[in-house]
């Protein structure tokens, strides 16, 4: 008798009871589970879906009259204000004028839960999306009554400066209730009720306007908190194009008194965001010290071609490493090529000699497998291998 004649009646009851008692519930527990599982999956779509209907991605066409704008006395008649129209460039010039106007900011860390930073080394303001950005007012001498203080956002680049910053379409639409403030300003003041917000009845430039305010007693500066209501990274927005913020001030008539300007930029992370802004700040300055032959680096490289060179070349190839030379090319063929080229210099410049090391043990370790694969398939190719197989298998 074998084995599996005696297990058989044993097993077939064994799983007619496993079946009935417990693999069918178990398998309806399971289904219910899964159905349960899809629902909230189903459930959560919707949720996306709703999301989606209520801000959709792409750019919106505008309606005639879109805004529940209150037109401030400095923003003139409320005409249709996205009617793009020849705008004025806003000079970026740093102005103390006769009052010595100054910006001061909070020093803060680069800390990752900072939700609003400032670089002193890049003159930039590192924030989170309409976060509280305390900007500090300072003048050596009292401006006269009724001097105004006045934000206003441009782009940095010269391709982009003509247009008017505004907030993109998603954030516009999605602040109905949001206080004073008109919902496409990108810029607002924080707790201050004389804030006002102006748009140019030619330039269509929006700004933000507070009176000035002298130091409360005891301190040497004003306050004044701004919030930035995009992120720069905003789609149909700024659109990952960097803005500067020009802040002037003005008397009630408009005349300039004084400009100061920082860059912002608003984003997830503005703690990591400087940091690494920084870092690359310092990392260009120091290449630029590598060139002109003020580190270590290339003291070495000096040294190396010391054996081979007379002092006076030397010196003249360290001059002309630093020197740009135009080279001709005729033909656009041979012109990528030597562009490819010249990149590939450069950015081989920038990789530590460990690694280019490295890479040549591999290359070299590839070459060898590759040659032996190629022995090998030749072998097959030629039958040998084969035949060895036969012989063995036939033993
Ligand atoms: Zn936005």
């Amino acid at each position: 008798m074998s084995e599996s004649q005696l297990d058989e009646p044993l097993s077939q009851e064994t799983f007619r009871e496993l079946w009935n008692q417990l693999e069918v519930p178990s398998a309806n527990v399971g289904l219910e589970n899964e159905l349960q599982i899809w629902d909230n999956e189903f459930s959560g779509l919707e949720l996306a879906m709703e999301e989606l209907d209520n801000n959709p991605l792409e750019f919106p066409v505008l309606p005639d009259n879109p805004l529940p704008y209150p037109s401030s006395s400095q923003a003139g008649p409320a005409t249709d204000i996205h009617v793009a129209a020849p705008c004025t460039v806003l000079a970026t010039t740093e102005y103390p004028g006769p009052h010595e106007f100054q910006l001061q900011f909070q020093q803060s860390s680069t800390a990752k839960s900072v939700t609003c930073t400032y670089s002193p080394s890049l003159n930039k303001l590192f924030c989170q999306l309409a976060k509280t950005c305390p900007v500090q007012v300072v003048v050596a001498s009292v401006p006269p009554t009724g001097t105004l203080l006045r934000a206003t956002a441009v782009y940095k680049k010269p391709e982009h400066v003509a247009e008017v910053v505004k907030r993109c379409p998603h954030h516009e639409r999605g602040s109905e209730t949001d206080g004073p403030a008109p919902p496409s300003h990108l810029i607002r003041v924080e707790a201050n009720s004389r804030a006002r917000y102006a748009e140019d009845e030619h330039t269509k430039r929006q700004s933000v306007i507070v009176p000035y305010e002298s130091p409360q007693v005891g301190s040497d500066y004003t306050t004044v908190l701004y919030n930035f209501m995009c992120n720069s990274s905003c789609m149909g927005g700024m659109n990952r194009r960097p803005i500067l913020s020009i802040l002037t001030l003005e008397t009630p008539d408009g005349h300039l008194l004084g400009r100061r300007c920082f860059e912002v930029r608003v984003c997830a992370c503005p703690g990591r965001d400087r940091k690494s802004e920084e870092e690359n700040l310092k990392r260009q300055q120091e290449n630029s010290m590598v060139k002109s032959g003020g580190s270590a680096t290339k003291r070495t490289i000096k040294e190396v071609s010391q054996a081979t060179t007379s002092p006076d070349s030397r010196k003249k190839k360290a001059l002309s490493d630093d020197e740009v030379f135009t080279l001709q090319v005729r033909g656009r063929e041979r012109y990528e090529l030597m562009k490819k080229l010249n990149e590939a210099l450069e950015i081989s410049e920038l990789i530590p000699t460990g690694v280019i090391e490295a890479y040549k043990q591999q290359q070299k370790h590839r070459l060898k497998a590759s040659h032996k694969k190629e022995k090998e398939s030749t072998e097959i190719k030629n039958g040998k291998k084969l035949l060895v197989k036969d012989e063995r298998d036939s033993d």
